[in-house]
């Protein structure tokens, strides 16, 4: 990702705020490269959660008494929290769901069933989580619309020209990855916004590994919707978002019914809330919330450029390092346009030795890093692959972290060769 210049990370400092970097995982000290995973949290998360439970512990937009009216408050800054540092324009678009996957699956069953009819096409990029492709398979499944594949090249990115080949009159949606969760490529979101725009085709994105690395301004980006979990940007989990620009979402009808989504309710009708109650259905997950918006005060406080200027300095270290190791061999952005802005992430192959096999021998050297396919099977696919080793930085990664993960690469190989 892209960033302006910034002042260096005092990491020290950082990760003293990061209780669970000093978790008891064995002999060794943990070296924690699964932030892709979910990132640890920093005091302050952890601190405001427990000061909704043991302070203002009561439920949102019900009660007359204050305590209520106090949880209002605070969950209703929260959202406005989250649209400031994602630039939407109306805290009506900024909808509070579990998570990323239950964002897309909000819009791929209430916007996708009400706008998607037999015959139109769904396109959807090789490169997405399951959680940007099943909901359209599901989708496309009730609605009898097609699944149209937006392929990816033969090193795993996604071209445009990929894109304007698959658009056609019938594309109502087109769903892309900002940020690759295997591979780390990293999406030009303002470029496919300007194809789609071309059609009567609603944009997409998946925001869960781009919003904890790079300022994201989805007025800028121009999408439709854009989904991210609260976990993986330093926050609890159990919440996420669901941005969508407001004339979408009031074309989205209500996905789930109960509290908090009714005006009014007879006995064999019900009139909807305003947005964005109409699509927040029973008590939300207050205190994920509240805690989401202290992950973003940490994140703005410590400086979104400063943490993408140091995990870019970390991430070019990586690459140098393990691409010199005899038998490793990095799977993802290989040339310099899509190296310059991927996320922090390391995808690899150690010959002849498989991934959980390299990841348990990293574990015993007490670096934490994920193995296996990440929920891309078919982009792993597509590479011939059915596994991966993934280490993934944050803010708080160190470059003696990164010669563990390296020492211990080195020993899965002579232990496995
Ligand atoms: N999309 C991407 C790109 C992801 O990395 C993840 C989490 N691995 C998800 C979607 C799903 O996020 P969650 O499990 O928090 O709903």
């Amino acid at each position: 990702m892209t960033t302006g210049p910034a002042q260096p990370l005092d990491l020290d400092a950082v990760r003293a705020q990061f209780p669970g970097l000093r978790a008891e995982t064995g002999e060794r000290p943990l070296a924690y490269l699964d932030s892709a995973s979910t990132a640890q949290k920093p005091r302050r998360v952890i601190e405001a959660l427990h000061g909704v439970y043991a302070g203002t512990c009561a439920n949102v937009h019900r009660g007359v008494h204050r305590a209520s009216e106090r949880a209002t408050a605070a969950f209703e800054a929260a959202r406005e929290r989250v649209r400031g540092f994602i630039g939407a324009s109306a805290r009506e678009e900024v909808i509070f769901t579990s998570g990323t996957t239950a964002a897309l699956n909000l819009v791929a069953a209430a916007y996708g069933d009400a706008h998607v009819r037999a015959g139109d096409e769904v396109v959807v990029s090789e490169m997405e989580h399951h959680s940007n492709l099943v909901p359209w398979q599901l989708l496309c499944a009730r609605r009898g619309a097609r699944l149209v594949r937006w392929a990816v090249e033969e090193d795993g990115r996604l071209e445009l020209a990929g894109l304007e080949r698959v658009l056609s009159p019938r594309t109502r949606v087109v769903a892309v990855t900002h940020a690759s969760n295997s591979l780390g490529f990293t999406n030009d979101i303002a470029a496919i916004s300007r194809l789609v725009r071309q059609r009567d085709a609603a944009l997409v994105v998946d925001g869960a590994q781009a919003v904890a690395h790079a300022v994201v301004d989805v007025q800028a980006l121009d999408c439709d919707f854009y989904a991210f979990s609260g976990h993986k940007l330093y926050g609890p989990t159990g919440v996420g978002v669901l941005y969508g620009k407001r004339e979408r979402l009031a074309a989205t009808p209500p996905w789930q019914g109960g509290g908090e989504m009714i005006l009014d309710v007879e006995f064999s009708r019900a009139t909807y809330n305003a947005l964005p109650y109409k699509l927040e259905a029973g008590t939300p997950n207050i205190a994920g919330a509240v805690g989401l918006a202290a992950a973003i005060d940490w994140v703005e406080e410590t400086g979104i450029d400063a943490i993408a200027a140091h995990e870019r300095a970390l991430l070019i270290h990586a690459r140098e390092r393990l691409e010199a190791l005899p038998g490793v061999r990095l799977v993802g952005p290989a040339r310099p346009a899509e190296r310059g802005r991927a996320a922090p992430i390391l995808s690899l192959v150690v010959d002849g030795v498989h991934p959980h096999d390299v990841g348990t021998v990293l574990d015993h050297e007490g670096v934490a890093v994920r193995t296996g396919h990440h929920c891309t099977q078919p982009l792993l696919r597509a590479l011939g692959l059915d596994a991966t080793v993934r280490a993934s930085l944050a803010a708080y990664n160190t470059r003696e972290e990164l010669e563990r993960l390296a020492a211990g690469l080195t020993r899965a190989r002579e232990l496995f060769t």
